[in-house]
C-alpha cells in the first residue's frame, strides 16, 4: 500500500505533461496507471480501513464503461426512457425496502450523499415554507433552523450555507453515551428556538455516522418530529445499504416514518463514485421544488417525470447502471450476504482487539470499529489524541494496513472501518498485529 506521497516528485512528473506534442494513448494510459499506482492512497486494499471508499464491484467497473459510450442524456424521459426507468425502479426498489410505500415513492440519482441531503433540505424548506419558492428567504419573518447531532455530517453546514440559511441555522444537539442525538436535548432547543422566534422545520437523523456507525434514535425522532410538525430527513448514506438485508435492515426501524432519506451507492454497495440515491414519498413537493419550463427542453411525452424538473441536477449522467448490473449480477441476497459478511468481520475484529487489550468505544451493528486504550485515559485529552494519531501513522507508515483516528463526542480513539468485501480474517489479523506493534513502540517511546 502506498503510504507517504511525494508531492515534489508528483509535481515534478505532471509538470511533464505540457500538451504541446501528442504523445501515443498507450504511453499516456501507462503514465496514468504509474501515477495513480504510486501517488494515492489505495482506498481499495482490503486493508484500507477508513473511510468509507470501498473497492467497486467489478460488474459495476463494466457498467461505467458503457455509460460512457453510450453518454446518455437522462435530463428528460423522452431522450433516454431505457435509462430514466431504470434509475427510478432502483429508487422504488430501494425505498420500498426502506418501508416506502412503493405507490407513492420518487427520488433520484444524485453525485452523492451530499447532493441528496440538499434535495432533502431544498424539498423541506419548499414543503415548509410556501412562499419560500418564489420569494426565497428573505421573505420569511422567522429564521428557519435545522437540527442534527453533533455526530452528524458536516456537509449539513455547506448545504446550509449553500441554500442562504446560512452555517447558523444548522443547530447540533449533543449526543448522548451511545453517541446518539439526544432526544430529550433535541426538544428542550426546539421549544427554546421558538420561543425567541425563530422557526424551527427539519430534524436530520444519520443512520450510521461517519465516525462511529452509530444509528440515532428514528423511532423517537419520528414520534418527536410528528408531534413538533417537523420535517425528518434521514442520512443514510452509509448505512441505508442494510435496507438489501433482511437482518441488517432491521436496524434501521422507523426509517420508513422520515419524509426523505439519502442512501449513498457508493459507499457500502460498492460501486464507482459518484453514485448518491434521494428517496421520498413526494413526487408533488419534488416537483414544487425543481420544476421549470424550458422552451428548449424537449416537451414531456407522455413518459413519467422528466428528471431534470424533480432534481437539482439538469444534464443528468447515468450513475444507475452501476447498481443496476451488480444487483442484477449478485442478486439481492447476494448482496446482503456481501454486507452481512463485512458485519460479521466487524464482530470478529470487536472479539480479537478486546482480547488484545482494546477497548471497544462504539456500538454499532456496522462494520467500524473504533478502539482506545484504557491506560491511556489518565493522560490528558491532548496528548491522548497525539497519541492515536501517532498509532495510525505508525501503522499506515509500515504500509501494512490504513487505519484513521476519530474524535467521538470529544473522546479520541482509532477507527478501523471495513470498507471491502474482499477483506478477510486473515487482514484483521495482520492490522490487529500491527496495531500491537504500533502500541508496544509508543510505550517504550
Ligand atoms: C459520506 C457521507 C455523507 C457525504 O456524502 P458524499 O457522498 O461524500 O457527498 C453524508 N452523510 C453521511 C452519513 C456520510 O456517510
Amino acid at each position: 500500500m502506498a503510504t507517504r506521497i511525494d508531492a515534489e516528485e508528483l509535481d515534478r512528473r505532471l509538470t511533464r505533461f505540457d500538451f504541446a506534442a501528442p504523445i501515443p494513448i498507450e504511453d499516456v494510459l501507462d503514465d496514468c496507471v504509474a501515477l495513480l499506482r504510486k501517488f494515492n492512497i489505495h482506498n481499495t486494499h482490503p486493508r484500507y480501513f477508513g473511510l468509507f471508499n470501498p473497492p467497486s464491484i467489478f460488474p459495476a467497473a463494466l457498467a461505467e464503461i458503457l455509460v460512457a459510450v453510450f453518454n446518455p442524456q437522462l435530463a428528460v424521459w423522452s431522450q433516454a426512457p431505457v435509462a430514466v426507468e431504470i434509475e427510478q425502479r432502483l429508487v422504488g426498489f430501494l425505498g420500498a425496502r426502506l418501508g416506502f410505500d412503493p405507490s407513492l415513492i420518487a427520488g433520484s440519482f444524485t453525485s452523492g450523499g451530499t447532493e441528496a441531503n440538499l434535495t432533502g433540505v431544498l424539498l423541506a424548506l419548499t414543503r415548509a415554507f410556501p412562499t419560500f419558492a418564489n420569494d426565497g428567504l428573505r421573505a420569511l419573518s422567522r429564521q428557519p433552523l435545522i437540527y442534527a447531532s453533533e455526530e452528524s455530517h458536516r456537509a449539513l453546514l455547506k448545504i446550509a450555507h449553500q441554500c442562504g440559511l446560512g452555517r447558523r441555522a444548522v443547530r447540533l444537539i449533543s449526543v448522548d453515551d451511545a453517541l446518539k442525538l439526544n432526544v430529550g436535548s433535541l426538544e428542550r432547543l426546539v421549544s427554546a428556538d421558538r420561543a425567541r422566534g425563530a422557526q424551527p422545520f427539519l430534524v436530520v437523523a444519520t443512520a450510521g455516522t461517519t465516525s462511529a456507525g452509530v444509528i440515532d434514535p428514528l423511532e423517537e425522532l419520528a414520534a418527536l418530529c410528528q408531534a413538533q410538525q417537523l420535517r425528518l430527513h434521514v442520512d443514510a448514506a452509509w448505512g441505508g445499504a442494510a435496507a438489501l438485508s433482511d437482518s441488517l435492515r432491521s436496524h434501521l426501524g422507523g426509517i420508513e416514518q422520515a419524509d426523505s432519506i439519502t442512501v449513498d451507492a457508493h459507499k457500502w454497495l460498492s460501486v464507482p463514485m459518484g453514485a448518491g440515491i434521494f428517496i421520498c414519498e413526494d413526487d408533488v413537493g419534488l416537483e414544487q421544488t425543481f420544476a421549470v419550463s424550458a422552451t428548449y427542453m424537449p416537451a414531456q411525452a407522455g413518459g413519467p417525470a422528466d428528471p431534470y424538473a424533480h432534481s437539482v441536477q439538469w444534464s443528468r449522467r447515468f450513475t444507475g447502471l452501476k447498481l443496476f448490473v451488480s444487483l442484477a449480477v449478485l442478486g439481492r441476497e447476494g448482496y446482503a450476504a456481501m454486507l452481512e459478511r463485512q458485519a460479521e468481520l466487524g464482530e470478529i475484529l470487536r472479539a480479537r482487539a478486546e482480547q488484545d487489550g482494546w477497548e471497544v468505544v462504539n456500538q454499532t451493528p456496522f462494520p467500524v470499529v473504533c478502539l482506545a486504550d484504557p491506560r491511556f485515559d489518565a493522560v490528558s485529552e491532548e496528548v491522548r489524541a497525539r497519541a492515536y494519531g501517532d498509532l495510525a501513522s505508525h501503522v499506515i507508515d509500515s504500509g501494512q494496513a490504513w487505519v484513521s483516528m476519530a474524535s467521538l463526542n470529544g473522546r479520541p480513539a482509532l477507527r478501523a472501518c471495513i470498507t471491502s468485501f474482499q477483506t478477510t480474517e486473515a487482514d484483521l489479523d495482520i492490522l490487529l498485529a500491527g496495531l500491537a506493534r504500533a502500541r508496544e513502540h509508543l510505550m517504550r517511546s
